[in-house]
């Protein structure tokens, strides 16, 4: 049987995520065990609208795995946003015989696929895309998870441990920023994980009274002489909410903003492992013939999914997790 693609391009896009080195192996050692080639595209969709691409082989994805990063690098494109953008990115898929490609990053990285996909079948260049979720938010609706996710949880929480060390020994309270601008898992996983006083996320509109002030009051109420207050970015900025703790209740919060330091560091197991049946998935989708899918978790297990309905999907917030954390907080 005639193989579906004969050579794939990669690249990672967007903001960048532990783990995306385990999917970049994985994706090229799996197209060249089953004779595909494999070409790094450098930089994002960038890299395929100036052609900064490098080949790969076997080896050029050895010692990767653990490291954070990208060894592609990402970016940002605004001129892949552009019909003539993308016209000059099919160019670049012409001239190096790419028939497919494997896009590595978050929701934006799949439409920039998926509207690359429809203008190559509008001038019948046969070009099969397929994305891999790939952001520390984990906030893909098709996807249950998302590589990264766990390697920032990991991060922020071992942070805070640290600040909880020392806010323990002065009998503070501490308000930490972390990473989500629209999502909240990251700040509600970490919040758990840490046995937070208080957690703030954007999917539940912050109510200062009952979120933090009644908060804090009860676990004074327990005995409790220091407090943790999690803010993800999206909820309100840390520094705002600790002037109005210390205006308010009268107490000296110290706040720590932990910013990009959550998407950095060497991936968890958990996202090498990830990443490694997603970028083997994604291969093997395009061997099968199947293009513009998006490779997605359901139930432990690795799928795709048609990349239309994927980017339509929406992920309801758990907010039962919520309620653990409220159960779990001193009364
Ligand atoms: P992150 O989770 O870090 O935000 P992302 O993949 O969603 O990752 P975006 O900046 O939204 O990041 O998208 C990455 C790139 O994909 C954009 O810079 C742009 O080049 C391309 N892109 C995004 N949306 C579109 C679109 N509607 N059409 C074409 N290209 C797009």
């Amino acid at each position: 049987m005639e193989k579906a693609v004969k050579r794939i391009g990669v690249l990672t896009s967007g903001g960048d995520a532990p783990g995306m080195n385990a999917a970049v192996r994985a994706v090229t050692r799996t197209a060249i065990s089953r004779g595909v080639e494999c070409i790094g595209i450098r930089r994002g969709w960038n890299g395929l609208i100036n052609g900064d691409f490098i080949q790969m082989d076997a080896s050029s994805v050895s010692h990767i795995i653990h490291k954070g990063g990208t060894i592609l690098y990402t970016a940002r494109s605004e001129e892949f946003k552009t019909a003539p953008g993308r016209e000059k990115a099919l160019g670049t898929c012409k001239l190096l015989g790419l028939d497919g490609i494997v896009a590595v990053g978050g929701d934006g990285t799949f439409r920039g696929a998926l509207a690359l996909s429809r203008q190559a079948a509008e001038h019948g260049q046969s070009l099969q895309v397929v994305g891999i979720p790939a952001t520390i938010d984990n906030d893909i609706g098709c996807s249950h998870y998302t590589i990264g996710f766990d390697t920032a949880c990991n991060t922020a929480v071992e942070c805070i441990d640290k600040l909880r060390d020392t806010m323990q020994s002065h009998e503070r309270c501490s308000v930490v920023e972390v990473m989500g601008r629209h999502a909240g898992y990251l700040a509600l996983y970490v919040g758990i994980s840490v046995g937070a006083t208080a957690v703030l996320i954007p999917e539940r509109p912050v109510d200062f009274q009952r979120d933090i002030v009644e908060a804090i009051r009860k676990a004074r109420l327990a005995g409790v002489t220091h407090f943790m207050i999690v803010v993800a970015e999206g909820a309100g900025s840390a520094v705002d909410i600790g002037k109005r703790i210390h205006d308010e209740i009268g107490i000296d919060p110290r706040v720590t903003v932990l910013g990009h330091i959550q998407r950095g560091g060497s991936p968890s197991s958990r996202d090498r492992e990830t990443a490694s049946r997603m970028g083997y998935h994604a291969v093997m989708s395009l061997v099968a013939n199947k293009g513009n899918r998006v490779i997605a978790t359901q139930e432990g297990r690795v799928v795709d999914i048609d990349m239309e309905e994927a980017l339509a999907m929406t992920k309801p917030f758990q907010m039962d997790r919520y309620d653990v954390l409220e159960a779990l907080s001193l009364h």
